[in-house]
């Protein structure tokens, strides 16, 4: 079926008067700056006046506002619509290639497709059909396992499809894939920074590629010239009290992974001549030079003048896989699995965000807590990271860590008879969500099970447990799958929605 426009797109005339009425009370609803962007953006791109009413702002970002609009459909429906306008300092290339994810992956598979684009100079507007959707925090505490379940398998869903196309989305997160629990729909948005995989499907990403690293290494230069070693070793200390992470620099550079990371250095510029990025950080590195600022949280000069590491890094960090946080050159689709691994834990667990970090190592270190310290400095050796880390922390049964940090479920049910179980609070190790940050704490509705009622704690009706009583085994293999330290092992979305956790969906 094909969607008409009423009126036609035409900047010669001017929108009619009681448009301009209906404008003005909906205007009154809202705040004075959020009516000031609309209209600047009426003022910036002014085909969209005779064709839109945009009615709110539903999202702001650094590169782009979000807009909910209507469209007058010739039939004399009303369509609801979002409208991206991005940032005019967006690099043209990085607007196609987020375009040209949305038209050729897009409209199938949860993943959101485009209806139109605008354009005047500098401005773009993506125009997209309109989810509603919630907000993953407010809904996290009341939804039932199986809605878990069918959240997940859908989100795969999307992955698979975007996979299949050689893009890597790079910024998986609940705020990216909207959930319409009512309708059961599910959308997959924001390829802004989308990455191609070395045989994508979307053209423009492999121009966007080498563009992105450019940018990037400006972006961080300031980080860079401390973190961007070709190595770099961790030290977590004391990380329960003050989250605090130190990078302690290499004393030189001919230990044996970091020749493996030349080598691998090697191969990147060789399979993308085209990557000026590539070539740049081939090259000219002081690479054998002795320093002598060696396990002291001191910089010394020899490390300073070292070459940074160009790697993509964007993504939200509590988010970003253990190979983007050390940054590996080499980011596949995988990394788009961590993503959704995270996002699994934080539906199990009842605790979002799962790890609040605001820089990539203690992002890392909060890694280790659960999935183990020898765990991570092993896995991070097969992508040719040496992660050092001077305090031993065991890694964490899955099961045990959601459902004690649920405080509800099988725990309650096992009690009676059986000795408690040595659960994480036992451990002196550090365990990241055993803080959840405050927001998170004041928003945390009350447990299912903490009701008051004195002995009635016990008698806790199935219904009102939603199902998360009985988890299955094969939820936490799944999100363990997910949770893989190495990329090259860790499940992809395809075999996601072959796993037994989802045996009677069809994929
Ligand atoms: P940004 O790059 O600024 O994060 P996004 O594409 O992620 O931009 O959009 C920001 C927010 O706008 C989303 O988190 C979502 O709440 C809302 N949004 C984006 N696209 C749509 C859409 N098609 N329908 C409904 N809401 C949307
Ligand atoms: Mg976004
Ligand atoms: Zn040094």
């Amino acid at each position: 079926m094909e969607v008409v426009l009423n009126p036609p797109c035409d900047e010669q005339h001017p929108p009619q008067a009681e448009d301009f009425q209906e404008k003005q009370e909906q205007n009154s609803k809202l705040s004075a700056g959020v009516k000031k962007d609309i209209e600047k953006l009426y003022e910036v791109v002014p085909q969209l006046l005779n064709v839109f009413k945009i009615k709110e702002k539903i999202g702001e970002g650094t590169f782009s506002s979000v807009y909910l609009a209507t469209a007058q459909l010739k039939t004399g429906y009303e369509e609801k619509l979002a409208l991206k306008h991005l940032i005019p300092t967006s690099h043209p290339l990085r607007i196609a290639a987020e375009l040209q994810c949305l038209t050729v992956a897009g409209g199938q598979d949860n993943v959101m497709g485009v209806k139109y684009c605008f354009r005047k100079n500098d401005h773009v507007v993506i125009v997209m059909p309109y989810l509603e959707h919630e907000s993953f925090l407010d809904i996290l505490n009341s939804l039932s396992f199986e809605e878990v379940r069918e959240y997940m398998f859908n989100l795969f869903k999307a992955l698979r499809r975007i996979h299949h196309f050689g893009i890597v989305h790079r910024d998986v997160k609940p705020s990216n894939f909207l959930y319409n629990r009512r309708l059961k729909e599910y959308a997959l948005v924001d390829f802004g920074l989308a990455q191609g995989t070395p045989d994508t499907k979307i053209e423009l990403l492999k121009a966007a590629h080498s563009e992105d690293q450019e940018e990037d290494s400006v972006q961080h230069s300031v980080q860079r010239s401390v973190f961007g070693e070709r190595n770099f070793n961790v030290y977590s200390s004391a990380y329960q009290e003050n989250s605090s992470t130190k990078l302690i620099k290499q004393p030189k550079m001919t230990d044996v992974s970091s020749r493996r990371l030349v080598t691998k250095k090697k191969i990147i510029s060789t399979k993308t001549m085209s990557n000026g990025a590539a070539r740049k950080a081939a090259s000219g590195c002081p690479s054998n030079l002795i320093c002598d600022c060696y396990a002291t949280d001191r910089v010394c000069s020899v490390c300073l003048s070292r070459c940074q590491q160009v790697a993509p890094r964007a993504g939200t960090p509590g988010f970003r896989a253990p190979e983007v946080l050390t940054k590996c050159p080499t980011q596949t689709t995988a990394i788009d699995m961590w993503s959704a691994g995270i996002i699994f834990l934080s539906l199990l667990s009842g605790r979002y965000p799962f790890y609040k970090a605001s820089d990539d190592l203690t992002a890392l270190a909060q890694i280790m807590t659960v999935r183990g310290s020898r765990e991570t400095i092993q896995a991070a050796k097969t992508f040719g990271k040496s992660v050092l880390c001077t305090q031993v922390v065991p890694a964490q049964n899955l099961r045990t860590l959601c459902e004690k940090l649920r405080g509800t479920n099988s725990s309650c049910k096992r009690s009676q008879g059986e000795a408690p179980s040595k659960a994480v609070s036992d451990s002196a190790s550090p365990v990241a969500a055993d803080k959840p940050c405050p927001e998170t704490l004041g928003k945390q509705p009350q447990h299912l099970t903490s009701s008051q009622e004195g002995d009635g704690a016990l008698e806790i009706k199935a219904a009102d447990l939603k199902g998360w009583d009985q988890v299955p085994d094969e939820a936490y293999d799944l999100l363990d799958k997910l949770l893989d330290l190495n990329p090259a092992t860790r499940i992809t979305a395809q075999e996601a929605l072959l796993h037994p956790f989802f045996k009677d969906m069809r994929p």
